[in-house]
């Protein structure tokens, strides 16, 4: 009997937790030919999710929990899903019931078909606001512009991988991930599905703007050097426009005698100037943050207690 894993990352999730956990034993018995598990990854909750996901494992021994030992964000509660996933397929699913746990029994039948990442896309985002989804869309074609890697804009980690797409993910072991990409960049036979999101089943979402930002930033650094490009250009151009207008000036002085006017024309220069290096340094910076992070070969999570298929309840570190 093949065997496939659900990898669940959550973060405060109390209220939708086991409205997840009932659609998803649905599926399994639907897909009965199968043997599921539900690996849920607690990254850091502290409302009673945890105490919800040991009650249903209480009862049922498919239920298997990854305790993180502090909230680390869904791209490293991922990884730690990955790692501890013991199936020929891996499902990752959101937790908060906006993609249909159903999509999984055609992601399966694609699998079969020797696909080893079924992706599913969303074709409408219900309960977004317009700005989140104008400034996405702007993102991911500025991003795939920039970058060689292929990134799909609206495909989320919502897919199933092959075994062979698993270990691939699980030896990179970048500290600032940006998963999306890892995705395309890993290779592998891709097909998509389609689905219609859904609201919130309940909570709230988790990202707030700055965790938005960050992750947008990773994006950018972790696949395409252009930003560094751009600003040698904009030097480039810059330095090149300054010179023409030192030998104006110069000219001007030798003909027309010296002219001590021009306080205006000072101040935009100085300010302009200083503004563009402010930001290529910020630029440069952005690297450099990650090339120092990368470097200190941290671990990239700690595990609290890691509940195993057969209850033995073993806390080891990772
Ligand atoms: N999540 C997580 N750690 C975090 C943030 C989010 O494990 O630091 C989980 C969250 O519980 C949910 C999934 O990642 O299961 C997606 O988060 P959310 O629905 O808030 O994101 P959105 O759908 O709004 O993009
Ligand atoms: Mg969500």
């Amino acid at each position: 009997m093949k065997r496939i894993t659900v990898i669940i990352p959550f973060l405060n999730e109390e209220s939708v937790l086991e409205k997840l956990y009932e659609r998803l034993i649905l599926l399994a018995d639907d897909c009965s030919t199968y043997r599921f598990d539900f690996l849920f990854v607690n990254d850091g909750s502290n409302d009673q999710s945890l105490a919800i996901v040991l009650g249903l494992r209480k009862k049922d021994d498919r239920v298997t929990l990854l305790e993180l030992s502090r909230n680390y964000g869904k791209e490293i509660a991922m990884l730690a899903g990955f790692d501890h996933a013991k199936g020929d397929a891996v499902v990752v699913i959101d937790s908060d019931l906006q993609q249909p746990p159903e999509l999984i029994k055609e992601m399966i039948i694609w699998w079969e078909k020797g696909y080893e990442d079924v992706y599913a896309v969303r074709k409408e985002r219900k309960g977004e606001h317009f700005f989140k989804k104008w400034t996405s869309a702007c993102y991911y074609k500025i991003l795939q512009k920039a970058s060689k890697t292929n990134i799909y804009p609206n495909a989320g980690d919502f897919r199933l991988l092959d075994r062979k797409a698993v270990e691939a993910l699980k030896m990179i072991r970048e500290y600032e991930r940006y998963t999306k990409g890892l995705y395309g960049w890993i290779g592998f036979k891709k097909k998509e599905l389609y689905y219609d999101a859904d609201e919130r089943a309940g909570g709230t979402t988790k990202w707030r703007f700055s965790s938005l930002f960050n992750l947008a930033m990773n994006g950018v650094t972790s696949y395409t050097t252009l930003p560094l490009k751009i600003t040698t250009v904009i030097g480039g151009i810059v330095s090149f426009a300054a010179f023409i207008y030192m030998l104006i000036v110069l000219v001007q002085t030798l003909l027309l005698g010296a002219d001590v006017s021009g306080y205006p024309s000072l101040m935009i220069g100085i300010l302009f100037l200083g503004g563009l290096q402010l930001i290529s340094l910020g630029i440069i910076g952005e690297y450099l943050g990650r090339v120092f992070n990368e470097t200190k070969k941290r671990p990239l999570y700690f595990i609290d207690t890691y509940y195993d298929t057969q209850s033995s309840e073993t806390a080891k570190l990772s």
